[in-house]
């Protein structure tokens, strides 16, 4: 019986969106579906929109990061395999990076291991949860790498006929907003938070702030073009990636920090378009990130209502029973959207445990919240995987989806990855993942002049995709 309805479900889910019997694309896609290989070939030519959760950081290979450390100077604290930055005296008591690797395979090997999850197997006391976030502690590169790690992210996309990158980036954070905003007192109350640290050290610095953090974009895309020969006749395919960037505030510092940031990427939002969104970021189960989570919300609800509009996406709900108190799981997505006014949520894993969840997922899909779904992600850090995702609750309220990579060098995967792994996991057909491919421009936060060209070229890309077939 239930494999009737299925049956039905799908026949009437093909009838709604092609009108026909699957014919050229769809009978391709249908015949080759179940061979990973040609899957993947497949998949990796068809169009795909965007990819609106991706984290800088996690985005880069291994390989580029020793690549950088090499070629910079960087230090090599060995017994914790962690890139580390000169100081006055050199490495000290440190090899430096080219050195140590010099001729070592064994040792390259332990590196990319330890900042990815390359040949990573989970064991007692030791949770993919706990790999993946200990990388980002790691690695480390220069300023000046910023545009190289731009140019291997959007050449990544490209190559793979991805047209637009929303990456997410944490600048003017560590060395300057967090030791200027060390000692502020916070009190909790959002208004009279933001009235102590505009009128300290931090208000006054803002400005130049702000400038820099543009200038440095500026350095950083001039980079990307130069390493990737865009204009040129050579130019790679990341040339034509359209990249935007949202700024990330670590959600696990102390509450001043986070706040500063955020009110940091709230005038960098209004200055330079390239900045099209924010984001909290760090473990979500966090100690700090856990107590502050309220907090957190309320400073992104006074700042939309005080200082006007932005746009909003949060990591919310990457939590699952067992990981946090019970009372952690009730209302994370639901805050996110109705305090924080979040126009996406990244993973959303424990919806079904959030109290009232199904008036949140009617709101989020009158309100056309997209849920950003980061398989690979959910599964590596923690264990939600096949029919254990909420995905399947997500679709049938109708909450649109859309596929990211979340931390592609990290995990050690790209987009079209996670859409081969959306198609052996959930059967995703060709018209669902077609209609994620286009949610990806449409719930994008650039801006609706570029977001119109760009759907225009998906349209193109697809026309021209689907005639081969
Ligand atoms: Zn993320």
């Amino acid at each position: 019986m239930r494999k009737l309805l299925v049956i039905a479900f799908g026949a009437l889910f093909a009838a709604c969106t092609q009108n026909t019997a699957p014919t050229g694309v769809s009978a391709k896609f249908d015949s080759i579906k179940d061979s990973e290989i040609e899957l993947r070939a497949f998949l990796q030519d068809m169009p795909k929109g965007g990819d609106l959760h991706n984290h800088l950081f996690g985005a880069v290979y291994a390989e580029s990061w020793i690549k950088w450390a090499e070629a910079d100077g960087m230090c090599l604290d060995k017994p914790n395999l962690s890139i580390r930055f000169p100081g006055e005296n050199g490495c000290g008591n440190m090899p430096d990076v080219k050195t140590a690797l010099a001729g070592n395979q064994d040792l390259r090997n332990d590196l990319i291991e330890r900042f990815s999850l390359r040949d990573f197997v989970p064991y007692a006391g030791w949770s993919g949860h706990d790999q993946f976030f200990r990388t980002f502690g790691s690695m480390a590169a220069l300023p000046s790498r910023f545009g190289d790690m731009v140019a291997e992210t959007a050449n990544l996309a490209g190559e793979q006929n991805i047209l637009y990158l929303e990456l997410m980036h944490t600048m003017e954070l560590f060395e300057t907003i967090l030791p200027m905003v060390a000692n502020a007192p916070m009190t909790g109350d959002a208004a009279k938070d933001y009235e102590t640290l505009m009128s300290g050290k931090f208000g006054a610095a803002l400005p130049d702030l702000v400038t820099r953090a543009r200038r440095d974009i500026d350095t950083a895309m001039a980079r990307k073009d130069e390493l990737l020969g865009c204009g040129t006749d050579n130019a790679k395919p990341g040339c034509d990636v359209e990249v935007r960037f949202q700024n990330q505030p670590v959600r696990t510092l102390p509450l001043a920090a986070v706040y500063a940031h955020t009110i940091f990427g709230w005038e960098l939002m209004a200055q330079d378009e390239r900045f099209v969104g924010t984001n909290l970021v760090a473990p979500e189960d966090d100690f700090i990130a856990l107590r502050d989570y309220d907090d957190h919300m309320e400073q992104l609800g006074y700042l939309y209502e005080t200082l006007g509009p932005r746009n909003i996406s949060l990591h919310a709900g990457e939590l699952w029973l067992g990981l946090v108190h019970p009372d952690e799981l009730r209302d994370h997505i639901h805050q996110a959207v109705h305090i924080a006014r979040a126009k996406r949520i990244g993973h959303g894993s424990d919806i079904i445990f959030e109290a009232g969840y199904k008036d949140l997922l009617k709101y989020m899909a009158d309100n056309k919240i997209l849920v950003e779904i980061n398989l690979t992600s959910s599964d590596a850090i923690l264990g939600i995987t096949g029919d254990k995702h909420p995905l399947k609750i997500y679709q049938a309220a109708g909450v649109p989806l859309s596929l990211s990579t979340d931390d592609e060098g990290v995990a050690r995967i790209d987009l079209t990855h996670e859409y081969v792994r959306g198609v052996q996991e959930h059967n995703f057909s060709y018209a669902e993942l077609k209609a994620m491919s286009y949610n990806a421009l449409r719930y994008a936060f650039v801006d609706e002049q570029t977001k119109a060209e760009l759907i225009k070229k998906l349209d193109e890309k697809f026309a021209e995709f689907e005639r081969e077939f």
